[in-house]
């Protein structure tokens, strides 16, 4: 069965869904996306991918053509008629169609939805853990903006997915991690603290990351917003990685050397366990 997708105010099959060739998007990256996960049919985090949404919108100068609760019903909308019972759905804002002029004004926004299925509960990376490989950071200086200009991102994967790693974890000139490719970085330090990079400028405030600390503070882990090396990642108890395409996961390889032992550890299990139980009892 075709996909509905949405696409400036029609319900459309995918496969026929199509925009203009001089659209912003296509000819300047001049966009921004979103992906909120689907759990039994709801809406995961959705309150805090749509602010982000709009926060990355007024960062390009992006007009909404619809309000952020309008977007909601719509993917809501979206699920039912998709039968959507697990995955996600995927949205995007264009500058739209213009005449080539890097200063053209955006007049008609091109806003568009899709849904993905996928078996969001049942990873099996979540029971086998994955491996991350470190690359120097590619991208831009503006990583806060989950802009569609995603090629630092497809570079450092491919290059991870050639030495076998399932993630690119990237790192900035000083030896700092930043964050996965399409993930945020986390890691539990010898102490037991769980320590990620504080937001700023250097990466992609995430939803998930925002909501995993706050349960692994509830549930009596003490958390750290600090920079940490790549050092001391290697050295650390265990790695993690958090998306709202992959909820937790936990990294049993930098590198190609073991994390802790070498298996996921007790503070991924517990924390993929509690942001699931969170997801499925909320909305
Ligand atoms: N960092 C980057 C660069 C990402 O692309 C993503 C998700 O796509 C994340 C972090 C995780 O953000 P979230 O948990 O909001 O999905």
């Amino acid at each position: 069965m075709d996909r509905t997708a949405w696409l400036n105010g029609s319900f459309v099959l995918l496969a026929e869904a199509k925009v203009s060739a001089q659209d912003r998007g296509f000819l300047f990256a001049d966009g921004i996306y979103e992906f909120t996960a689907v759990l039994d049919g709801k809406l995961v985090d959705s309150d805090a991918h749509l602010a982000r949404f709009e926060r990355s919108a007024a960062g390009l100068g992006l007009r909404l053509p619809v309000s952020s609760g309008e977007i909601a019903a719509i993917q809501r909308e979206l699920i039912a008629r998709n039968s959507l019972d697990q995955g996600g759905i995927y949205f995007q804002l264009t500058g739209g169609p213009a005449e080539r002029d890097f200063l053209a004004p955006s007049t008609e926004p091109t806003l568009f939805m899709f849904t993905q299925a996928a078996d969001v509960l049942e990873r099996p990376a979540a029971k086998a853990g994955i491996a991350v490989k470190t690359i120097a950071d590619p991208r831009w200086a503006r990583r806060d903006i989950k802009s569609i200009m995603l090629l630092g991102q497809v570079m450092a994967k491919r290059e991870a997915a050639a030495a076998g790693a399932q993630e690119a974890w990237l790192v900035d000139d000083e030896g700092f991690v930043t964050e996965g490719a399409s993930s945020s970085a986390l890691i539990v330090a010898a102490d037991g603290t769980l320590v990620t990079r504080p937001n700023s400028r250097a990466i992609l405030p995430g939803c998930t990351r925002k909501a995993v600390l706050a349960i692994a503070e509830r549930d009596g882990v003490k958390v750290e917003e600090r920079l940490f090396s790549v050092a001391e990642a290697l050295a650390a108890r265990e790695a993690i990685l958090t998306s709202a395409s992959n909820f937790v996961l936990p990294i049993v390889r930098i590198d190609g050397h073991p994390i802790g032992d070498g298996t996921p550890g007790p503070i991924a299990r517990r924390l993929r366990e509690l942001y699931i139980e969170a997801a499925r009892t909320s909305a």
